[in-house]
Formats: structure tokens, C-alpha cells, sequence
């Protein structure tokens, strides 16, 4: 059985996704996408080969600039067996009590959303299984997403964390965004502690003791973490590097390599010809993995916010159609999607 898959939202994250379903045509079909704009990206979408649906009351401005329209939302959710829900923060809310629910549809929504919007939020090596047979679930956001595979790769090895402190430089705004900021100033965003981020991790590992703080940065290539993980039992730096190369996701960067910067990480994925210079992994800098008293792990890594939630929504919809289990998705997904990770030996 193909999956029938709609997409409501083609901003930085639903063209990303549009681009991975195709990958996998054996499993999914997109039957069309809802832009409520008709606008140089529809054009793109179109130009790709995806059919556009949108708005009854935005038919006319489609037509107006001779964008092709297949119909109305009402009619894509009719057609698809799942939606993989895009739009900005706080609509997908909106359209799930609008289209979605009321047409008894399945739906995957991103991070922006609350995570009462969902019965899951998901995290594919925290807990695929519990998205087995759900209806509604939510990727986590990018933040969440990197933080909760680091915290991941310590419990997969069956290592006890006793707490995790992590201090997040956030980019100002993704690329294309003109009109947001800051351009010259860090800010303190929020100013009280702990940043929504640490909650947001419990949405997924219930159990794990996080306090997050967060500034914001006049960059938009990607977000930075200083994470500590505190542990209840004696590591060895070696042991916590040996980890992390056999997790999945969590890519070691070299300093030897001259992997200094997160300017060079988005360089070196463009320079691999990957797709917009997307880094779907954990871009952890391996020289920053230091581990003191033997219970206390420090390291430093990017996370490339316009792309590293996208495995997971490949993930999430397998989950919830029950296609396939946890490592046999993983494995799909990141051979599929060219990660550099792909192929790592891991025996969890
Ligand atoms: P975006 O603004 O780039 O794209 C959202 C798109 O949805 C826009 O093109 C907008 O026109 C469209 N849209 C608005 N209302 C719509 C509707 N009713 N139906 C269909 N389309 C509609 O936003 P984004 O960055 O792609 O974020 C989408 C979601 O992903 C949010 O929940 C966000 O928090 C989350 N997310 C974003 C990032 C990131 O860094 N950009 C990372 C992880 C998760």
C-alpha cells in the first residue's frame, strides 16, 4: 500500500518535507499540497511537479497569476490517508479542529505547535513505539529534537543521567526571513529560566531532570548548544565518544578536519551538493566532548534548525500507519535521505 500524504504549509520546513516524501515513492505519494499564497514558491512547488491546493477564498489570486490549482483544501484532505501538518505555529491548532478532525484525518504537526495538540510529541530514537497506532502526534522542535537524541544516546546505552543543564544560542531567524531579528544584539530570549526548551524535552523523556537557558543571535545559519549531562555512573571520554559514533543522527565533527565553526558545517554541506546545504544531524564538534570527575560530560553542538526535524517526520508517519518498527525506519529514513550517519553499526 502507497501512503496518500497532504501537506498544509510549504515554508522552510514543508518544502523540506514535500522533497523527502518523494524520496520515498516506493511507500509515500504526496497527492498535493495547500499554500494559502500564490507566490514564488508556489511557482517553485508547481515547477517540481507537486499539485497545489488552496482556500476556496484564494482561488481567484492563484488564478490571477496563472498558478495552476488542483482545488480546495477540503478536497486534499478528502484524498490523503495522513497530513503532515507545516504551517506556521499555533494554525496547525486551528486546522486541526477546522479540516483535519472533523474529516477524521491523521495528522503529524511540527514544534511550534503546543504539545496538547497531539497525544504523542515524538522523538524517533526516544519513543517511536509510542506513536504506534496514534492518531495525532507531534515532531518536536528543532531544539528538542537535538537535545532529546543527545539524551537518548546516553539512555539507548543504558546510562543513567542524574541531570542535563543546557545553554542554547539560538539563530535570529531562519534565512529567508527579512523582517526578523535581532541584527545587533544578544537577547536573553526568554530572560527568566529555564527557557521553554527543557520542558519541552519532558514532552518526550518524562523522567530526565533539564534546565534550559536561551540567548538569541544575529546569525541564521544554526543554533548552538553547550550542553552538561551529569551522570549516576563513571564514564571515560572514550566511552561517551565511542557512544555517540554508534547513535544514529549524532554526527561527529572532527577539529583535526577543521570542523571549528557552524559557518563551516553549512559549508561543508554545501559543498557535498546536499540539498539548500541542509544538515539533518546533531553537528556535534567531537573536540568539545570533555568528561570531568568522570560523571560530568560537557560538549558543544549545532543544530541546523530548517532541517534536522525532518528524519523524524519521515519516522513519525511509519509510526502511526505502523509500517514498520523503530531501527528498520530509522535506517530507511537516514539511507534514503543520504545522512552521513547512515550505515553506523549499532545494536540497541
Ligand atoms: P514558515 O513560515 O517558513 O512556513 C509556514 C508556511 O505555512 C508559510 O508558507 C505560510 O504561508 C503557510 N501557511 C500559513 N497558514 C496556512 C494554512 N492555514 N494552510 C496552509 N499553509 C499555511 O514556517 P516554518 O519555519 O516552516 O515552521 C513551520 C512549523 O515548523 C512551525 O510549527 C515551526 O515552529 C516548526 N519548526 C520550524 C523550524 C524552523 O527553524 N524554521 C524548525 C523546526 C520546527
Amino acid at each position: 500500500m502507497v501512503v496518500k500524504v497532504g501537506i498544509f504549509g510549504y515554508g522552510t520546513i514543508g518544502k523540506r518535507l514535500a522533497d523527502a516524501i518523494k524520496v520515498f515513492s516506493d511507500e509515500f505519494e504526496i497527492v498535493g499540497i495547500v499554500k494559502p499564497t500564490p507566490d514564488y514558491e508556489a511557482e517553485i512547488a508547481v515547477s517540481k511537479g507537486y499539485k497545489l491546493y488552496t482556500y476556496s477564498e484564494k482561488l481567484k489570486d492563484f488564478e490571477k497569476l496563472g498558478i495552476p490549482v488542483q482545488g480546495t483544501a477540503e478536497e486534499l484532505v478528502d484524498k490523503v490517508d495522513i497530513i503532515l501538518d507545516a504551517t506556521p505555529g499555533k494554525v496547525g491548532i486551528e486546522m486541526k479542529k477546522k479540516l483535519y478532525e472533523p474529516k477524521n484525518k491523521s495528522a503529524i504537526f511540527q514544534g511550534g505547535e503546543k504539545a496538547d495538540v497531539a497525544e504523542v510529541s515524538f522523538n524517533a530514537l526516544a519513543n517511536y513505539d509510542k506513536a504506534i497506532g496514534k492518531r495525532y502526534v507531534r515532531v518536536v522542535s528543532c531544539n528538542t529534537t537535538a537535545l532529546t537524541r543527545l539524551i537518548s544516546s546516553f539512555l539507548l546505552h543504558g546510562l543513567k543521567i542524574k541531570r542535563v543543564r543546557a545553554y542554547l544560542v539560538r539563530r535570529g531567524a531562519d534565512p529567508k526571513e527579512h523582517k526578523r531579528g535581532p541584527i545587533n544584539d544578544v537577547v536573553p530570549d526568554p530572560l527568566t529560566v529555564p527557557s521553554h526548551h527543557g520542558p519541552d524535552v519532558k514532552t518526550v523523556i518524562p523522567e530526565i531532570d533539564i534546565v534550559t537557558m536561551a540567548v538569541a543571535v544575529p546569525t541564521t545559519i544554526m543554533h548552538l548548544h553547550m550542553v552538561n549531562i551529569e551522570l549516576q555512573e563513571k564514564v571515560t571520554r572514550e566511552d561517551v565518544v565511542k557512544m555517540f559514533e554508534e547513535t544514529p543522527r549524532i554526527a561527529l565533527l572532527s577539529g583535526a578536519k577543521r570542523f571549528n565553526s557552524l559557518a563551516q558545517v553549512i559549508e561543508w554541506a554545501r559543498d557535498m551538493g546536499k540539498p539548500r546545504g541542509d544538515f539533518m544531524e546533531n553537528a556535534l564538534f567531537e573536540d568539545s566532548i570533555t568528561v570531568l570527575d568522570g560523571y560530568d560530560v560537557y560538549l558543544t553542538m549545532g543544530v541546523h534548525q530548517e532541517s534536522i526535524v525532518i528524519p523524524e517526520n519521515i519516522d513519525a508517519i511509519r509510526a502511526m500507519l505502523n509500517l514498520t518498527s523503530k531501527w528498520s525506519s530509522i535506517e530507511k529514513t537516514d539511507k534514503g535521505l543520504g545522512l552521513i550517519t547512515s550505515g553506523k553499526k549499532y545494536s540497541f
